[in-house]
Parts: structure tokens; C-alpha cells; sequence
């Protein structure tokens, strides 16, 4: 259901702390062509620092993307990161735990990462990107038939190395990933929730198909809301219609109406 920012603040519970969990591209920050250009602007990492220092807030950043990404794009923030679509969590001191096995998934993608670079070379319109224990190839700026070119030959390499069930392929908007099978984003809210407590409300903000795994656990703990156009099907209980009506919703947290 749609519904203001306004809205969404009135109805989340005064009694307890909100713990929330905020997927970046598409959500905080709009989309780029170059994923390494999409960079938050001075309103949202204000807005994350009064969250962050704001005793009964908390924000969890939950993204497909490198922890080393997202420290570099949220350089001194005290956000939670859980990253590689939530196999990897890091504390806001910066301490790394990877919550499954990444090492079979780091040795197998060394030699994709290699033959993706030689063959996708010839496709000048992708980005590889190559984030350890997974990999990306991102196809924004590309037309039809580059894409579906660049799909094929990256869908090839990806079945060599999927057998032993380590790795799985993840299909997202223009994007096609290599991840690790053992981790999703709801996994990864759910974990983390139990780990701060029932004091805690989780309020988990997307606009992926990934991040339906964190509003299928969180549906009935607490509020889901996915962001962008209203004919996808989502799980969410609520929508909100971009970035821009993200950013309204966290500064009314921070305000408090
Ligand atoms: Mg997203």
C-alpha cells in the first residue's frame, strides 16, 4: 500500500528502538550508470549521522555491494554494513565477520574474474565488477544486444563454477551477478535482529528483488517497505515512490513526526 513519509513515522511504535535496515542503490541513492559514481549527496550522510548517534536509532546499510564499497562511499559513518547481500557483516568499528564459508567462493571466482575480463573485453559498454568473493557485471549503459551478449558469455562462465553450490547466479535490473549461495539479505536482517533484541523494531527500506528475502522475514516483526514504481509485486506491506521519499521518511525519523 502506498503511503506518505508522514505517514510511515505515525505508525511505527514510540515504545522501542528502530533498527533500520536500508539498502543503498535504488534506495538511498539513485541509480548511476557507473555504480562507483553513486555517491550520496551532504542531506543523506547528515541524515545517517543523527541516526547513528541518536541512542534508540540504528542503521544497517544491506547492499549486494563490497564492505569496502560501502566504507568508501560512507567514509566515518557508524552505520552497520551487511554486505555482499548480508554473507558479510561489519560493526561500525569496522570489525569484518563473514557469516558463511567465503573462501570456496573466493578460489572459484579468481579464474572467472580473469576469463570475464578477456572475453567481456570485446562489450565495451560493461563494468566488471570484481568484489572478492562475488562478482557483478553491470550493464546500464549498454544497448539490447550488448546485453544480451555480455549475459550470455558471463552466464557461461558462471555455470563452470556453480556445480558445488557455493556460488549462484543472481539476476537483478541490468546487472548479473555471481554471489554466495549459502547468504541472502533476509538472512542477513534476521541474524542481525536477533542479535540486538526484542527492544529493537526493524524497519527494512528496498527497492530490489533481493530485498523481498528481508521483507518475507521481517513482515510480521515489523514495518517492510519497497521502494519504487507500484506494479511490482512485493511482499512489503508499504511503498514509497523513490530516493527522494527515503530521504523525507529518515528525516522525519530523526525529528520524530
Ligand atoms: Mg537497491
Amino acid at each position: 500500500m502506498a503511503r506518505t513519509p508522514e505517514e510511515i513515522v505515525r505508525l511505527l511504535p514510540a515504545d522501542r528502538g528502530l533498527l533500520l535496515f536500508l539498502d543503498y542503490d535504488g534506495t538511498l541513492v539513485p541509480f548511476h550508470d557507473d555504480p562507483s559514481r553513486a555517491v550520496p549527496g551532504p542531506e543523506l550522510l547528515a541524515l545517517l549521522n543523527r541516526l547513528t548517534t541518536h541512542p534508540r536509532r540504528r542503521v544497517v546499510i544491506v547492499s549486494g555491494r563490497s564492505a569496502d564499497d560501502l566504507r568508501r562511499l560512507l567514509p566515518g559513518s557508524a552505520c552497520h554494513l551487511l554486505a555482499l547481500h548480508g554473507a558479510q557483516y561489519v560493526d561500525p568499528e569496522g570489525r569484518c565477520l563473514d557469516r558463511v564459508d567465503l573462501a570456496p567462493c573466493r578460489a572459484r571466482l579468481k579464474t572467472v574474474a580473469e576469463g570475464c575480463r578477456a572475453l567481456l573485453a570485446s562489450v565495451p559498454c560493461v563494468r566488471i565488477e570484481d568484489k572478492g568473493a562475488a562478482i557483478a557485471i553491470h550493464m546500464r549503459s549498454c544497448d539490447h544486444e550488448s546485453e544480451e551478449r555480455a549475459t550470455r558469455i558471463f552466464e557461461g562462465f558462471s555455470r563452470e563454477v556453480t556445480d558445488d553450490g557455493n556460488l549462484m547466479i543472481l539476476r537483478g535490473s541490468r546487472v548479473v551477478e555471481l554471489k554466495p549461495a549459502a547468504a541472502d539479505k533476509g538472512s542477513g536482517a534476521l541474524w542481525l535482529l536477533e542479535r540486538f533484541g526484542p527492544a529493537w523494531y526493524p524497519v527494512y527500506v528496498g527497492d530490489d528483488t533481493t530485498d523481498e528475502d528481508g521483507f518475507r522475514v521481517l513482515r510480521d516483526r515489523g514495518a517492510t517497505i519497497r521502494v519504487g514504481p507500484t506494479d511490482r509485486r512485493t511482499l512489503a506491506r508499504w511503498r514509497l515512490a523513490d530516493p527522494a521519499a527515503v530521504l523525507e521518511l529518515l528525516a522525519r525519523i530523526v525529528s520524530g513526526s
